[in-house]
């Protein structure tokens, strides 16, 4: 039998509305087969039983933003740099991830997308996190944005690129930034091709925010990060001041967007704030990783290993070699999750909801994932109390965390 049974119990189960103390759960055939207090379910006899040691059951995390960790990017071109960047982020309890694109060539994006169909179809349970889709995130940024991706790669939306992206069915979000010549035409492909619309490192107004979102855009990637403020869009176009990317995600109850919290990038205010303005259901905790994640301080590059831009990790976040802002994150999301909890009043629920059930909503990949709930595929996390990652199943098979 591919999937033992398996039963994890003795710890506060993480359900999608509540907190279960005392919980468990039953996984057969790699999904979930039963939950509830652990004194009212028949633990059947040739199940593995898993103790969560008074933590918490929590499902596991779903990151739809993320570039690298251990040393490799996911542009770097080949399968085994990939699956050694999952497996970084799967000991911090992602369970199924979105490898995204930075800018690049059009040939290293395609080969970007080769790598990860290759490791999507090879991947087993317990190999490491799901490769759940890719993000295709670069190239199509506003140059006045491009933050810390690589220069000079940047380009406006290509039809004939992105089309045949979306054919191969492995893109499930895709960014654009909405001020570009033909942005309106790629969120109605993307929507067309069962992605989530995102749109990032933009200098958006809001008259082009509310085209792009009569065209199917409905994200925006990184709140706060590489996006217009009211200031920034009064360069382009003076007086009278006009709404932002910012401005248009508060008001526009559809719009969802994400934090990195990694307590680098954004102060606790901040966090709370985007938690508020756009609650649990609508706000996305992301790594936004680079290769530097769990390796030691220094310099790395972010997208290819021959083209990237460089950064410095300082053992706490990326930051531009010339000192002039950040360049993502080095950590992984059961860090962003202790960081909602201890910075803001989003509590252990929402915090959880945030790193697993939204993004797996949002991207379209909840039906199979994203929370612990009977019929849905057993990637189950095992959380200390103070929510640092014992334990990773995915449908039901643990992965070495080494
Ligand atoms: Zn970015």
């Amino acid at each position: 039998m591919p999937f033992p049974t398996l039963v994890v119990q003795g710890g506060t189960v993480i359900l999608p509305d509540r907190l279960l103390e005392a919980g468990a759960i039953i996984c057969r055939e790699g999904r979930i087969a039963a939950i509830g207090p652990a004194s009212d379910l028949k633990f059947p006899a040739d199940a593995r039983v898993i103790d969560a040691s008074g933590g918490y059951i929590s499902p596991g995390f779903v990151d739809q933003h993320v570039h690298g960790a251990l040393g490799c990017d996911f542009m770097d071109g080949d399968a085994d740099s990939v699956r050694t960047a999952i497996r970084g982020h799967t000991r911090h309890g992602t369970t199924s991830i979105f490898p995204t694109t930075t800018t690049g060539t059009p040939a290293q994006i395609a080969v970007m997308l080769d790598v990860c169909e290759e490791v999507q179809r090879e991947w087993k349970p317990g190999d490491h996190a799901r490769l759940a889709g890719v993000h295709l995130y670069g190239p199509y940024f506003a140059s006045d944005k491009i933050g810390a991706h690589p220069r000079g790669y940047e380009r406006n939306p290509d039809p004939t690129e992105y089309l045949a992206a979306f054919e191969r069915g492995i893109v499930k979000v895709a960014t654009c930034a909405a001020e570009l010549p033909g942005a309106e035409a790629f969120y109605r492909e993307a929507v067309h091709a069962g992605c989530l619309a995102t749109c990032g490192h933009s200098n958006a107004s809001w008259t082009e925010m509310l085209r792009a979102y009569h065209a199917g855009m409905r994200h925006v990637d990184h709140f706060w990060c590489a996006m217009s403020n009211v200031r920034s869009v009064r360069d382009r176009f003076r007086e009278p001041m006009q709404g932002s990317m910012a401005e248009f995600v508060i008001m526009y109850p559809e719009m969802s967007t994400e934090v990195i919290a990694d307590g680098c990038h954004l102060a606790p205010e901040l966090l709370e704030f985007a938690y508020r303005m756009k609650g649990a259901r609508r706000l996305c905790l992301v790594t936004d990783a680079n290769r530097a994640l769990d390796m030691p301080p220094g310099e790395y590059l972010i997208g290819p290993r021959d083209t990237g831009e460089r950064l410095i990790s300082d053992g706490k976040v990326g930051r531009m070699p010339d000192g002039t802002g950040l360049a993502s994150s080095i950590v992984g999301m059961d860090h962003m999750v202790r960081t909602m909890v201890s910075q803001t009043s989003a509590g252990v629920l929402d915090s959880v909801r945030m790193a697993s059930l939204t993004p797996a909503e949002r991207t379209g990949v909840d039906r199979e994932v994203g929370s612990l709930e009977i019929g849905k595929l057993a990637d189950v996390l095992v959380l200390s109390a103070d929510l640092h990652v014992q334990r990773v199943f995915t449908s039901g098979v643990e992965c070495e965390r080494s």
